[in-house]
This record gives C-alpha cells, structure tokens and sequence, in this order.
C-alpha cells in the first residue's frame, strides 16, 4: 500500500505546482514556498556556472575581437597631448575586465572554487563595475567618457543576466558599486560630472533589474512546467508498475497469479526445449481444506493459505517459481532440475509446512494442516506438450491425493503415461 501513499504524496505536489502555475500567470505570487524557491534559484545559478563553463571561448573570442575593435582604434579617437596616459588607462581597462572574466571562469569550473561561484559573481560584479567606472571615467579625452558611460552600462546588464544571481542581490551590488565608484572617483579628483554618471550607473542598475525579472518570471514558468513534468512522469511510472505488479499478482498472498504462470511455463518450457534441460513441475494442494474452512472459518483459512505461499516461496531457489494455481493449490517450476533434485525440493517444501503446526482437527491424516504434492520433470529432449506436461503433474498430485494424503507422488514422465492418462 506504500504505493498509495507515494501517489496520494506526488499528486498533492503536482497540485500545489498547478496552483503555482496559476498564480505566476494571474501575476499574484511571483515568490515560491520556500523550498522550490531555493531549487529554483539554485538551479539559476547551477546554470549560470555551466553556461560560464560552456561558452567560455566564446567569451575569449568576443574580448578578443572587442580589444582588437578598441585598441586600433584608439589612436584616431585619443587626444595627442592625453595619448601617453588615456591609452595605458585604456589598456589597464582591458585587461582588468579580463582578468575578471577569467576569475569568474575559474569559480565557474574549478571544485575547489565552485562552492564560492555565488559570491565570487557579486564580489566581481563590485569590482569590475567599480574599477572600469574609476579607470574609465579617469581618461582625459572627452569622446571617451561616453564610451566609458556605455561600457559600464553594458557590464551592469551583463551582470544581471550572466550570475544567475537573484535580481535584488545584484541591484543592491550594483547600487552599492554605483556610490563607491563616484565616492572613489570624487576622492582621486577626477572632473567627470557626477550627478550624469551616478544617474547612468542607478539607471542602468535598475534597467538590469527589470530586464532580469522578465528573464526570470519565464524561468520561473519554465521550471514549474519542468518540476510539473517530473512529478507526472513519477506518477505514470508507479502507476504502471503498480498496475502490472497487480495484474501479475495474486491478491491474498502476494505471489505470483495463475496468468504469470501460464506465462512462465511458456519461457520455462521452452528453455528446456531449446536447452535439452530438465523442467521439474510440482503441484501442490492443501488437504481436506473445505473441512478447515467449515470449522475454523474462511478468514482463518485464508492465512493458512497465506503463509503455505510463503513458506513455498522460502524452500525454493532464486530462479524457481512458485503461482496460486487457484484456491489452496499451488504449482512451482524448478527449471533445470532433475528428479532427484525435485524430490529434495518437493520434501523440504513438504517439512517446511509440517513445522508450521497448524492444527487442523478436521483432518483425518494428521492434527495439523498437511498437503498432497505431485511432481514430474520433463527432459527437454521429449516430445511433449506443455499442456501434457501440466496433465502429468495434475495426475501425480491426484494420486497423492488417493493414495491417502500427506504425500509426494512422483509421476514419471513417458509417453505411455500420458497415452494413459489421455485413455482415462
Ligand atoms: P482435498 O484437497 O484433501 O481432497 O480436500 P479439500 O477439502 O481440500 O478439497 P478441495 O481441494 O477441492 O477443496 C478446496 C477448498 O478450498 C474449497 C474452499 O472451501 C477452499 N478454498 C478455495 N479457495 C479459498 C480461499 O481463497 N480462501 C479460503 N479460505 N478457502 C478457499
Ligand atoms: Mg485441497
Ligand atoms: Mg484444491
């Protein structure tokens, strides 16, 4: 039953995830119960440190075609009298966002590193933004303070959208860059018009925030629909195999049914046809059992039956097979096994019920519960039917059964008994 409770347990959170599916769409609740908003943001960043993994050349190439779209073209833009000084600033621009990608890219990868990739992002984030606003803004040519203005826009947006990290971190980093780089550039005496430059910083931090939201409301879909799936895919997997489990199954005592045995006695059959191996069949029935149910009643019969299948199910070996053949009957396959071995089996199933001592006052052969068996093996090199096969078997339990109960009978099997049998 444990099956139900997961089912009940995947169903509930398949609901909650509808909800939510709703709610994101009726724009009510943009923030997950606590847990799923955890797997979510660190699925984010999980995929952030692996895009940072995956398009690192990428990454190398653009900073590389960007440096070779600047450098050159510095020396048309920069100022001759400035050229010494905004060149090397230039320069040391470069390589620190450089340097900075490339730090970024070692916390991405590296599993020593990779614990910090959350707090390495916004710590580079902070440096990178105060560092290019500082060496940027400190170039003396004026058409450059306007590229400067946009690089440190563009590194603002980028920031949002690389890290993964959640969008108010990263505002309040970048709030906080902003002050520390017009306080840095105040405090080095750079004339760079503050109140523009703190406006752009602001501005562009708070356009990465919008824009990261819009980016993330679809992620947040993306993975409720993802997490949506997962559970369903789980449910469809149980109920299959609870629906097989239950059609292979019989219901009282958990072994095998008649159908799988029909089923098993087709491979088994023939696999020792194939093989020219043996197939030994046991029949098995309770004695005098309509007698134990009329004086103990049905349910106490039932657990007889019950622990008869179990105790069948622990004699046997890993590859035999054991079915409720109908009622209190049962049959086992002990495939590969010759008569003597069968016998040993069929004895040791045999003792094993008589240890369990279930009295049984209606019987006339014993005080306890005993049971009739009959057994045959079939040679897979004889030509005969499956269904005589069960004949033969059927007809060995029958003259256990006459021969007085509280027996194994071992039928061989030869075409003259079943000419015989078939004669009857
Ligand atoms: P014997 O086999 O020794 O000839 O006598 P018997 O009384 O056992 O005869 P038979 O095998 O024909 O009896 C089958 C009885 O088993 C009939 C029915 O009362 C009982 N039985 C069959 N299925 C169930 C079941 O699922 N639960 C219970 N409690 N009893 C069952
Ligand atoms: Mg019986
Ligand atoms: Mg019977």
């Amino acid at each position: 039953m444990e099956y139900k409770y997961n089912l009940a347990k995947l169903q509930d959170q398949k609901e909650k995830i509808e909800a939510l599916i709703a709610g994101q769409s009726q724009k009510i609740r943009r923030v997950f119960p606590q847990p799923l908003e955890d797997e979510f943001w660190s699925k984010n960043m999980e995929r952030a440190r692996k895009h940072a993994e995956r398009y690192v050349w990428a990454g190398v190439l653009s900073y590389f075609v960007l440096m070779l779209t600047i450098i050159p073209t510095d020396y048309w833009i920069l100022e001759d009298q400035y050229f010494v000084h905004d060149f090397t600033l230039c320069l040391l621009g470069i390589i620190n966002g450089g340097l900075t990608l490339l730090i970024f890219y070692f916390f991405a990868t590296l599993p020593k590193l990779r614990p910090y990739f959350h707090s390495a992002s916004l710590v580079l984030m902070f440096w990178v933004l105060v560092t290019t606003s500082c060496l940027t803004m400190s170039i003396l040519t004026p058409a450059m303070k306007l590229q400067a203005m946009a690089i440190v826009s563009i590194i603002y947006v980028l920031g949002y959208i690389l890290t993964g990290v959640k969008p108010l971190q990263m505002l309040v980093t970048g709030v906080l860059a902003a002050i520390a780089s017009v306080a840095s550039l105040i405090w080095i005496e750079i004339d760079f018009g503050p109140v523009v430059f703190m406006r752009i910083l602001v501005g562009s931090s708070i356009l990465g925030f919008v824009i990261s939201h819009m980016i993330f409301a679809r992620e947040r879909m993306i993975f409720l629909y993802s997490a949506r799936a997962k559970i369903s895919e789980q449910i469809h997997r149980i109920h299959n195999t609870e629906l097989l489990h239950l059609s292979q199954q019989d219901e009282l005592t958990k072994i095998s049914n008649r159908r799988t045995f029909d089923e098993m006695l087709n491979v088994y059959f023939s696999q020792a046809k194939r093989d020219n191996s043996s197939l030994a069949v046991l029949f098995i029935d309770v004695d005098f059992f309509k007698n134990y149910n009329d004086f103990y009643g049905h349910q106490k019969g039932d657990d007889v039956i019950s622990s008869i299948a179990v105790t069948i199910k622990n004699a046997i070996r890993h590859m035999d097979f054991v079915a409720r053949y109908g009622g209190e009957e049962f049959v086992v396959l002990l495939p590969e096994t010759d008569a003597n071995g069968a016998y040993a089996v069929a004895t040791n199933i045999f003792k094993a019920i008589e240890r369990l001592m279930i009295p049984h006052e209606k019987s006339t052969v014993s005080q306890y519960v005993t049971i009739s068996l009959g057994l045959t093996v079939y040679r897979g090199e004889q030509d005969i039917s499956k269904e005589a096969l069960l004949g033969i078997a059927d007809q060995a339990l029958y003259k256990a059964k006459i021969l007085g109960r509280n027996q194994i009978y071992y039928q061989n099997l030869t075409a003259d008994e079943f000419d015989k049998l078939y004669n009857l």
